[in-house]
């Protein structure tokens, strides 16, 4: 991605903590002193490496969200924006990034950039995952559909925030490794298919949203066809040889489609014999 921005730190006032803050309280409401002291104590006894591990990634996490809102700053101008929604960025928060990379490269998981996941694929820049879920406007009755599975972040990041992924992968060892990792992690509400994405997954068609995640010279007619009336699809147009768009394209309660080119981007090309 060619806007990789270093922020500094900055951490507006929205409530993305609210999440840990609610646990506890409403346990502990009428106990007695003595049950409370043991809630108190056993933690500390069972704090162990591997919690303190989990809160490495916390901090690291709330990083990368300082990180997201400065690149937010920084890119106002063309995203016509100064922040994004708080529920993507509660979904931004959530979602275990570091689980998503291979393992030698967990310490980088939470930086503002891309990685590498195999096979000449990368999962996307933090920054590029919250603008293209934003570009959606995700509401939890949607169903959602994915081009380039990947790693599964982006489906990840979506599934907290919607009603129902399907997610589709044209290479078939990342189609299924994520599928194994999007189970193991508990996203019960992603569906995955391996096949090229070209033509849509039309059984489940149409659908509020759409997103591909690798750069292709045209929009796809049969993805504009699965496309809901009032449903949003965000894509990156563009080959490899030219700048690259990440484009919003709108379809109206008519049926009318209308694009909006965002920003300058730079992804994997979109594969397959279209
Ligand atoms: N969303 C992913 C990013 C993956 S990179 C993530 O969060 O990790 C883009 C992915 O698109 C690659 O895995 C690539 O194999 C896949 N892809 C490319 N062309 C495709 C096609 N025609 N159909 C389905 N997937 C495709």
């Amino acid at each position: 991605m060619v806007l990789a921005y270093r922020g500094s730190l900055y951490l507006r006032g929205v409530q993305l903590r609210g999440r840990s803050e609610k646990r506890g309280s409403p346990f502990i409401d009428g106990m007695s002193s003595k049950r409370i002291i043991a809630l108190v104590f056993i933690p500390l006894v069972f704090i162990s490496g591997g919690q303190a591990v989990a809160n490495e990634y916390l901090q690291q996490r709330q990083r990368m969200i300082a990180d997201i809102e400065a690149d937010v700053r920084a890119t106002a101008r063309y995203i016509n924006k100064k922040s994004f929604s708080v529920h993507v960025m509660q979904a931004m928060d959530t979602v275990p990034r570091h689980k998503f990379v291979r393992k030698r490269l967990r310490s980088m998981a939470y930086e503002n950039r891309p990685l590498p996941i195999g096979y000449g694929q990368t999962i996307s820049q933090p920054y590029i995952v919250a603008l293209m879920t934003d570009l959606l406007q995700p509401q939890p009755e949607h169903r959602v559909l994915e081009i380039g599975t990947g790693s599964g972040y982006q489906a990840a990041v979506l599934s907290e925030l919607v009603g129902h992924v399907y997610s589709i992968e044209i290479i078939e060892e990342l189609g299924k490794s994520s599928t194994r990792r999007l189970s193991q992690l508990g996203y019960n509400n992603i569906e995955t298919r391996i096949a090229d994405g070209y033509t849509g997954w039309s059984e489940h068609a149409p659908f509020d949203g759409i997103i591909v995640t690798a750069a292709i010279s045209h929009i796809p007619p049969p993805l504009v066809q699965q496309l809901k009336r009032g449903g949003r699809m965000v894509i990156p147009v563009g080959t490899r040889f030219q700048t690259q768009y990440l484009t919003l394209v709108e379809k109206d309660m008519q049926g009318a489609i209308t694009t909006r080119q965002i920003l300058p981007v730079v992804f994997v090309p979109f594969t397959g014999g279209h």
